[in-house]
């Protein structure tokens, strides 16, 4: 990866004195701009390999992703991508994290399927789920309908989406070098509904729950929910900006209009038990903290009281970095518990 690296910086170097040269022979800045434009697609990450599609109900296939964090060695391929195929094309949901993934999904598409892409879904901000969008533009036409919330297109469109493009740049050592922010550009609300033909695709939304702005995928003939991030196979979310009691109502609120008889998170595998194994895991961290607000229990007694839950003990052993990452979630429970008393 490191010499990979070193060598486009080489070239880099290269083509940008070459430029400057052939500019100042034509005396022209269109010269420059054009030899700089040239530089730049040199300056592009590397490919990234194929990665399994899953064939999970009549429409819908996803492409696994590794479970974890992004690493120069996954090329940032950490959450899953989504195909819902119908009779007049494919809607994309969620898009990954880089333009060589999006480019290694159209591969993919493109070698089961002769059908095109007609639109994408993202499902919240975080840049894992949206930086893909540029590869299927540069295919499909800047034209391609790119649906989300309003609020997910105001956070990438703005100080957010760039933070999510440079953090996965340094997080990967440069491999997702190239990639453009392409933000949504058709908004949606709970209720909308798209229609491939033989399959239809019923956008929900509960209010905050993984992020202010989750926007989650009914598959409506296949009875396949796509939930984003509001639920993780097995790891418990980034709750940085998300809502223990949001994420709770939303489940509930998924399962009485739907009742799904699969749930396809972001991360990790899809199945019938997604939701009741998380929802039971939140309930054990958000009940026991809100008791312990109640009754004047401090942060550190709530944690041996969230630990010692049978909901929540029962899961550790099966939670990804759960060592790493239950002190700070039950921190962000418990100052919610805190919020939402006062
Ligand atoms: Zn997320």
């Amino acid at each position: 990866m490191t010499s990979v690296i070193l060598t486009r910086r080489g070239f880099f170097a290269a083509g940008a004195i070459a430029g400057v040269g052939i500019a100042g022979a034509s005396g022209s800045l269109t010269g420059l701009a054009e030899a700089a434009a040239e530089v730049a697609d040199f300056v592009k990450g590397p490919p990234v390999k194929d990665h399994p599609v899953v064939a999970l109900s009549p429409h819908v296939f996803y492409i696994e992703a590794p479970s974890g964090t992004p690493t120069p060695e996954n090329q940032g391929m950490m959450a899953n991508l989504t195909f819902v195929i119908g009779d007049t094309g494919v809607v994309v949901v969620d898009t990954g994290s880089s333009v060589q993934i999006a480019e290694m999904a159209i591969r993919r598409l493109k070698a089961m399927s002769g059908k095109s892409v007609v639109g994408v879904v993202n499902t919240h901000y975080h840049g894992d789920h949206w930086l893909g969008n540029d590869g299927f533009v540069q295919v499909y036409g800047a034209d391609l309908p790119i649906w989300a919330l309003a609020g997910t297109r105001r956070e990438i469109a703005g100080a957010t989406g760039t933070l999510w493009h440079d953090s996965m740049l340094k997080w990967t050592n440069g491999a997702t070098l190239g990639t453009r922010i392409v933000p949504p550009n058709r908004d949606v609300d709970h209720g909308f509904e798209l229609s491939l033909g033989d399959v239809t695709l019923r956008m929900h939304h509960y209010g905050p729950a993984h992020t202010p702005h989750d926007l989650c995928v009914e598959v409506v003939e296949d009875g396949v929910m796509c939930v984003g991030d509001v639920l993780m196979h097995r790891r418990i979310a980034n709750m940085d900006d998300g809502s223990f009691k949001g994420t709770i109502e939303t489940i509930d609120r998924l399962t009485a209009a739907a009742n799904p008889k699969i749930w396809l998170p972001g991360h990790g595998r899809p199945g019938p038990e997604v939701a009741t194994w998380q929802r039971e895991l939140f309930a054990g961290i958000w009940e026991t903290c809100l008791r312990a607000v109640d009754e004047g229990t401090p942060l550190e007694g709530a944690l041996a009281l969230v630990l010692n839950d049978p909901r929540v003990a029962t899961r550790a052993a099966g939670t990804e970095g759960w060592d790493r990452t239950i002190g700070k979630y039950v921190s962000l429970a418990y100052l919610e518990a805190e919020q939402a008393k006062f």
